[in-house]
Order: structure tokens, then C-alpha cells, then sequence
């Protein structure tokens, strides 16, 4: 592997060692990782995984349904048009 990224692409802000959210998208369900391993952008928080991780987490989702997780979140939804809908 190597060629690690030292530089945020989208703000040029220095990356660290870090943790990051991912959200997930499997279907119509979403899944939520927390405290993945990342680079994250000092300037803008934007975070970058290892193709490694990124693997072990490909793998991982193909079988998640197999783990209990930690817990369930219940999050609101609304539609653009909600969004966009001047009172
Ligand atoms: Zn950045």
C-alpha cells in the first residue's frame, strides 16, 4: 500500500490520526460505524480511511446483520419539499 495522503484534497488542511462516523447506506437500511480509524483533515474534519479499513469494513457489512449492535438510533426524517417549504 503506502502512498498514504498527507494533504486534505478538498482544502489542503494537514491531516492526523483520528476517528471518524460513517454512515451507511445498505439498501433501504441505514447502518451506523462509530470510532473508525481515520485521517482527519485539522482544517475542515473531512476524514480519510485506509484502504485496508475500508476493506475489513466492506467485510464487516456483508455480515453485520450477524452482530448485535451496540444500540438502535432513532433519527428524524422530512422531505426537501418540507425543507424547502417557505412558512
Ligand atoms: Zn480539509
Amino acid at each position: 500500500m503506502g502512498d498514504a495522503m498527507d494533504r486534505c484534497d478538498p482544502c489542503s488542511g494537514e491531516l492526523a490520526p483520528g476517528k471518524t462516523t460513517l454512515e451507511i447506506w445498505r439498501g433501504d437500511q441505514l447502518v451506523v460505524i462509530r470510532d473508525v480509524p481515520a485521517d482527519v483533515c485539522l482544517q475542515c474534519n473531512e476524514a480519510y480511511i485506509s484502504p485496508n479499513v475500508s476493506e475489513r469494513l466492506d467485510h464487516f457489512l456483508v455480515e453485520c446483520h450477524q452482530h448485535q449492535p451496540e444500540q438502535y438510533l432513532s433519527v428524524p426524517q422530512y422531505s426537501a419539499a418540507q425543507a424547502m417549504d417557505e412558512p
